[in-house]
């Protein structure tokens, strides 16, 4: 059940853009604080959508691009940030915005904004804070498309960024802020490490340092872990994977925590008007949640990276099943992972929910004892040189599948190391963690004994 503090934060919904999720994320908790407190899982079915008489249960899809004004003073209005409304669908729509209702309340945040994809929240919610000559510090156990951005592509537009192996002594993470350094960015669960982020450590750092700490909670979802009650103050999902849960979409969204001192001096881009805005001083026009308003009203409107209406709906979907679709993901995932360390075949096995230091973490920083869906595993005999036994496994999956994906119904299985991590050399693969012999495999919820059956003929030689 959430917390009343929480349930006051949701009540507190800053409209992220329009009246309507506003209104309606009002209207769910009215709701909720007339009787009993909603819980998690009555908010992944009811949250951010409270239709009135008449009106579709169900959150519609808006497939329009435009709004119908009667008057150019309503338009300006709306163009200047004075009032709330749908003007376009590049910065909002209504269906989009039941979305961002929902999410933004499972997360416990101040306001959402939903992205084209999870990259594309990634970059909404870094571009929002640094800027050139600034510098972004992060763990090094990141999304692939995480550390390209970070490491190559931001760079070229003059932002920079070091790496930190998440469990460093802390003096040794301090060494690497720099009076520029404007983001701490981590991974609820990193990949392809799967290890678990120390939230205390991490986000005492950030607050020493001023900075805001984004973390990146797609394999967790908020179903097994809210990373704003852990010290987090920007949290950014992949929606396409366990949001979506069934491998039909590519989105992605970036909440913000409303917990972040945005007036400390390190970002005058919050406390200097902003030009493109008539002079709006985003710090001071929207106190609540600055950073999501410059998210959506600076950066959404430039970048264009805004996700559609179907989308939406499908995410939104989605999210009505995310209560009972994890604890299965975690139960199928732990019964393969222990079937798997006792495998003959099996060199090795990497899965948080079989590993002491962190199921503590899991016990100590999460909602559920459960390590989500995501584990690796090492076939006997594979090497760089002999990727035989991996060729011979894939083959034979009947049930898994060799896809690039994770996070939906359908188990998957892939060899990062001649796939996403192909241009990798030795050295780096080592650095990356990514054995030649490792299988990350996404467990999906199929009956259990299906896939045990499944590995093991295909393992047997
Ligand atoms: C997939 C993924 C991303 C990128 O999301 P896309 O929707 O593919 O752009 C970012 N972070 C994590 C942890 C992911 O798994």
């Amino acid at each position: 059940m959430p917390k009343s503090s929480q349930l006051s934060k949701a009540a507190k919904i800053a409209s992220t853009t329009a009246k309507e999720p506003a209104r309606a994320g009002r209207q769910a908790v009215a709701l909720a604080s007339e009787a009993a407190p909603l819980s998690f899982d009555t908010l992944c079915i009811q949250g951010g959508y409270a239709p009135k008489f008449g009106e579709p249960r169900i959150l519609p899809i808006v497939q329009s691009t435009t709004y119908k004004y009667d008057d150019i003073d309503h338009v300006n209005r709306i163009m200047t940030l004075q009032e709330f409304g749908h003007k376009y669908s590049r910065t909002s729509n209504p269906t989009v915005a039941g979305f961002e209702a929902r999410i933004n309340q499972l997360e416990g945040g101040a306001g959402a904004v939903a992205t084209a994809s999870g990259q594309a929240a990634t970059l909404l919610a870094v571009a929002a804070v640094a800027r050139a000559g600034d510098h972004i510090l992060a763990s090094s156990m990141l999304y692939g498309g995480s550390f390209t951005l970070f490491n190559s592509t931001l760079k070229k537009f003059g932002v920079s960024a070091s790496f930190f192996e998440p469990d460093a002594p802390s003096r040794e993470i301090e060494k690497l802020f720099r009076p520029e350094t404007r983001v701490l960015f981590g991974e609820t669960i990193g990949n392809p490490g799967l290890a678990i982020l120390d939230f205390a450590r991490l986000s005492a750092l950030a607050r020493a340092h001023g900075v805001p700490f984004i973390v990146d909670n797609t394999l967790a979802t908020p179903y097994l872990c809210q990373p704003f009650k852990l010290g987090a103050n920007i949290v950014v999902h992949s929606a396409t994977k366990y949001i979506d849960g069934h491998a039909t979409s590519i989105g992605g969204v970036v909440i913000d925590g409303g917990n972040f001192d945005w007036t400390n001096g390190l970002f005058p881009e919050f406390t200097e008007p902003d030009p493109t805005y008539n002079g709006v001083i985003y710090a001071q026009k929207f106190p609540q949640s600055p950073f999501i308003f410059k998210a959506r009203a600076q950066f959404l409107r430039d970048f264009g990276g805004c996700l559609n209406p179907m989308n939406a709906f499908l995410f939104n979907l989605g999210l009505e099943t995310l209560h009972l679709r994890m604890p299965r993901h975690g139960d199928n995932a732990l019964a393969l992972a222990r079937f798997l360390a006792t495998h003959p075949r099996v060199a090795w096995v990497n899965y948080p929910g079989l590993d002491a230091k962190e199921k503590r973490r899991i016990a100590r920083y999460f909602r559920r004892k459960n390590a989500s869906g995501i584990l690796t595993f090492g076939i006997e005999g594979a090497s760089a040189g002999n990727l035989d036994p991996i060729r011979r496994f894939v083959k034979k999956l009947k049930v898994a599948a060799l896809v690039v994906h994770i996070g939906d119904a359908r188990t998957s299985v892939l060899h990062p190391a001649s796939s996403t991590h192909a241009q990798l050399n030795a050295a780096q693969l080592d650095a990356a963690g990514i054995p030649q012999d490792m299988i990350r495999v996404s467990v999906g919820l199929e009956d259990i004994a299906d896939l045990i059956a499944d590995f093991d003929q295909a393992l047997r030689p």
